[in-house]
């Protein structure tokens, strides 16, 4: 390639990444170096104590290598082992699930519960930040407040191992209660319920400028994901924010502001029934008006109605 051609390339690349970025992320050293302050934070703001605090692993890109590793250990802790057949196909599905958290641009952060690892896509994160014009401060302290999330959720089951189990024992509870979840999606409304509310705690303790209000930031990115998601995809993700998060941490906070921190914990040993749930705030939303959307939408795919008209 002639000289010329390689400093236009070179020129339009800094060009291209120059106009992208307009919110520099702290590197991951300097993240790194925050980690004692946030999980000093998280113990005091939970009043429980980490064991051994977690790996913390910032990713400024995707990194394919580590899907296979998550997934070889999610299948360690939770597959058939006994069936060879089942378990390449239990491989497949866990493979394909991690590659999609990883991928989809939906989310910031997670906890691995197999591997006891938090994961914080600082490459979504930013992407995020740009769609909704944060600054430098705010889109840095967002950063620094979802570890602290995801360091709650280490502590959930550091001092609740059985989660999974309760998880399991409530799989087949499909009922909504009037705040628009479903039974069997109350064990994970109360674990993410407290994570916010550990999570804003530790914005305040911490004087970040961005102090979060999570209803208002639920609102906010369902907004942005309404136009950019399909009706299917949107209905799954609308579940997610309003019977989840928004019901689980109105739920938990409910219960702090009159009982403090301690009695949420409480909550984890003894998972409210459906009418506890339903009792604590007026519902968000119509659990069966989110559901009938959805199967309108559903039904609306083509194939869906064509295979309808036929049973009939
Ligand atoms: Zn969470």
């Amino acid at each position: 390639m002639p000289e010329t051609m390689k400093s236009l390339l070179i020129f339009s690349l800094i060009l291209l990444v120059g106009g992208r970025a307009t919110a520099e992320l702290l590197s991951k050293s300097q993240v790194y170096a925050q980690l004692p302050s946030i999980v000093k934070a998280v113990e005091i703001e939970s009043t429980r104590r980490f064991l051994n605090p977690p790996k913390v692993t910032v990713l400024d890109r995707f990194d394919e290598s580590l899907v296979s590793q998550l997934a070889a250990k999610r299948l360690l802790d939770f597959g058939d082992v006994d069936d060879i057949d089942k378990l390449q196909d239990q491989l497949k599905f866990a493979e394909q699930v991690i590659r999609e958290t990883f991928t989809n641009g939906k989310i910031a952060g997670f906890y691995d519960v197999a591997a006891k690892e938090v994961f914080i896509l600082s490459y979504a994160i930013q992407d995020r930040c740009r769609d909704f014009h944060y600054n430098e401060e705010e889109c840095n302290q967002r950063l620094l407040t979802i570890i602290a999330h995801e360091l709650t959720h280490n502590l959930q089951y550091q001092y609740h191992p059985n989660l999974l189990q309760k998880k399991i024992e409530r799989r087949d509870d499909k009922s909504c209660t009037s705040r628009g979840t479903k039974g069997c999606d109350i064990v994970t409304a109360v674990l993410e319920g407290q994570a916010i509310l550990v999570q804003s705690q530790v914005a305040k303790a911490m004087g970040y400028q961005y102090q979060i209000d999570p209803l208002t930031d639920f609102r906010n990115s369902l907004q942005y994901h309404r136009n950019r998601l399909d009706e299917v995809k949107f209905a799954e993700i609308e579940y997610v924010y309003n019977s989840i998060y928004f019901a689980g941490y109105s739920f938990v906070k409910a219960v702090y502001d009159k009982y403090g921190i301690k009695k949420t914990w409480a909550l984890l040993n003894d998972i409210p029934t459906s009418e506890e749930f339903s009792a604590a705030e007026p519902p968000a939303m119509n659990c069966l008006s989110a559901l009938s959307r959805k199967a309108g939408a559903l039904a609306s795919r083509p194939p869906l109605v064509q295979e309808l008209k036929r049973s009939n």
